[in-house]
Parts: structure tokens; sequence; C-alpha cells
């Protein structure tokens, strides 16, 4: 089955042989047992719900994975993942990540003595130099939020296999309708459910998909052990999201690409960030090993006052946080996502005054050019 008909017909499961097209929201709590000893296969909503079941077989299928797990969101996923690693492990982390990653890795996981180098992960030889005996992962965010550098995964899984460690590989900007880590040699995908996998800016989720069996039965273990599962009714919502997801992301980068291609035309904007510029660095890499570039881009303008002005005189599209919905979002990364990072971690990577983020939705791209273009004007 094509990946757009798996985003509906992913889970064959029916329910009580009703014929309802829409899976059930199981609004339960716990599961009455047939008799001793005995279960229907759901004891309790923390270990396992039909509803969310279904979800998690679903994007289990669309990444190439075994199994994948549903969280309350993706700083639940990511925390949850943390709980693989015990103190006096050190970890490789990308260091153009996102904010709240970056904090998790920084204020928490550091405290529980687990040690981190943030390196540039699109060389190579940055990561290797890093790795030593104490080190069991590399985490790695392509494209990055919000500069857009592009990892090589295959490259990075051929390491990180000679060196027996974990890949971990953070989906979210291009999902598996553009990109597949777990194919190119990563052991476990994470997302951000919130973003385009729900992709309706109204739920928080997070997933973790694994690989193999061994990962899964250390990650199930944890994931009903802290409890941070996605409710049924959330899963519901992210089951109708997916159904669109390949249309989505499809309209979404036509339009991206067209708005990249405006905005370096303009007189106030000094530099566009989209990897599917073919300018950009990570350009030939993401033609490899993604089907496509997605719909993020983030913008450098030629003073603070133009991106201040931008961010106040939008009217449709939104200054927010997030991306990946159908409502077009801008940001500033540096006050935003982006505000716990260290300053000189920050500017040393251009996250700076200047630096604005758009995720494009599904508006008609004119009506996005025209309010981009009201909004840059003095
Ligand atoms: C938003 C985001 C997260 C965190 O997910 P939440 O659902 O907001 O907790 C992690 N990684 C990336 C790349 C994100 O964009």
């Amino acid at each position: 089955m094509d990946f757009s008909t798996l985003c509906i017909h992913g889970n064959k499961d029916k329910y009580e042989n009703t014929g309802a097209l829409s899976v059930p929201i199981f609004q339960t709590a716990s599961f009455a047992h047939p008799g001793v000893g005995q279960s229907t296969g759901y004891d309790y909503s923390r270990l396992q719900n039909p509803t969310r079941e279904h979800l998690e077989k679903i994007v289990a299928k669309l990444e190439s994975g075994i199994d994948s797990m549903a969280f309350s969101s993706g700083m639940a996923a990511i925390a949850a993942l943390m709980e693989l690693f015990s103190p006096g492990d050190h970890i490789i982390v990308s260091d153009d990540l996102y904010g709240g990653s970056h904090r998790l890795f920084h204020s928490v996981s550091m405290k529980n003595k687990i040690s981190f180098d943030f390196v540039n992960t699109t060389e190579l030889s940055q990561i290797e130099s890093h790795i030593g005996t104490n080190t069991k992962a590399v985490f790695v965010e392509t494209p990055t939020n919000p500069m857009m550098q592009v990892t090589d995964i295959k490259a990075v899984s051929n390491l990180t296999e000679k060196h027996k460690l974990l890949l971990v590989v953070d989906n979210t900007f291009l999902t598996p309708y553009f990109q597949k880590p777990l194919n190119l040699g990563a052991d476990i995908v994470v997302h951000s459910g919130t973003k385009y996998l729900g992709g309706h800016n109204d739920t928080l989720a997070g997933f973790l998909v694994v690989r193999n069996h061994t990962l899964s039965e250390k990650l199930r273990f944890i994931y009903k052990t802290t409890g941070a599962c996605l409710s049924p009714f959330d899963s519901w919502l992210l089951i109708r999201g997916i159904k669109t997801l390949a249309v989505r992301l499809e309209r979404q980068q036509e339009s991206a690409k067209i708005l990249a291609d405006w905005l370096l035309a303009q007189k106030h904007v000094k530099k566009v960030y989209y990897a599917g510029l073919e300018t950009h660095p990570g350009y030939e890499i993401s033609k490899r090993q993604s089907t496509g570039f997605g719909a993020m881009i983030s913008f450098e303008v030629d003073s603070e006052e133009t991106a201040v002005r931008v961010l106040s005189k939008v009217s449709l599209i939104q200054y927010a946080e997030s991306l990946g919905g159908v409502e077009s979002l801008i940001t500033y990364p540096m006050l935003q996502t982006h505000a716990d990072v260290p300053r000189e971690v920050r500017e040393a990577k251009g996250i700076q005054e200047k630096l604005l983020r758009l995720s494009v939705g599904l508006e008609s791209v004119n009506d996005l050019i025209l309010d981009l273009e009201q909004a840059l004007e003095e």
C-alpha cells in the first residue's frame, strides 16, 4: 500500500462489527477481566488502550518501525527516551536543537549525571571526535530548528553502528511522508505529534518509534512505568489528522517553495534558509535521503526593527509558537523557542534578533504573500 493509503487504512482492526469508519474513542481507564488470570488484551489505559493502539500501529507502519508509543507531548516522549540512560552515560547531540530538548538535556538530564556534547552533526568528524568509552547515543534533528541544517542520516548511522551507539532522529520537521530515518539506519525516531502529524494546531502529542524488539520492550516498560501516555480522545484527533498528512504536506511544501523564492527577492530580506533551495548547503543530501524538503522556512531580515515590524504587522499569519498545522505561524526563535539556549550558543548558530521562522500552512499562497508584503513594508 502507498503511504497516502496507509495514512487512512494503516490499521485494519475492526471494532465490534458495527462497520464504523471512524475508530471509537474508548474513554475508559480500566478493562474488566473475563476470569482469573485472563485478560481481553487490555487491562489499564496507561499500559494500552484500543484507540491509542490503533494510532500507534499506524505511526509504526508509516515510519517502517516495529512499534510506536504515543505520548502526551513531544517532550514527554523525549523525557521517556532519556530513561534508557544511566548516570555516567554520554550522548552526542545536534547543537542546533529544538529549545525544549536543549532545556531537558541541559537542566534535567545533566542533573541526573548524563553528560552531553552539543556538536555540529552535519560534520561527521565532529561526531567521531566526541565519541568516548561512555558514549551511548547520538541524537540528531534534521533539518534542524531553526537553521535548517541537514545531517546525512546514513553516514551517521554507519558511524553509530561501528561504535555500537544508538542513533535517535527527531523527525518532526519532515515526517515519514518525506523522510524515514529507520530505513536509513536510525534506531529510534522521535516526533512531536503536535506538529505535522496532528496538523491542526489543536492537540499536543509525541511519539517514539523503534526498529527492534529489544528497544520496544525497554521503552514499553518505561512507558507504562512513567505514564505520560496520550489520552483516548487526543489519540483519536491524531488518527484523524494523519488521514490527510500526505495531501497537507504536498500542498504546504508547494507553497513553501513559492514563498522561499518570493522572500529571496524582497529588499528587506537578507537570507533565506530553506532546504529546498538549490543554494542551500544541505540540498544534495536532502535530495538523497528525503523525498521532499518540508514547509519550514527561516529568514534573516535587514534589521531588528524589520523583524519586530513583521511580527506586529502580520494579520493572516499568526505570531505564535509551534509549526506544522493548517494555520501559518511565524515565530521569533530568539525570544520564543530558543529563549533558554545560552546567548553565545544561540548567536554562534545565527539565531539572533534578525531571524524569523515561518511555518507555512494551508492558506492560499497568494494571501500569505500579500500578508508578508504589507508586513515587510515600512
Ligand atoms: C515541538 C518540538 C518538540 C517538542 O514537542 P512538544 O509536542 O511541543 O512537546 C520536539 N522536537 C521538535 C523538533 C519540535 O519542533
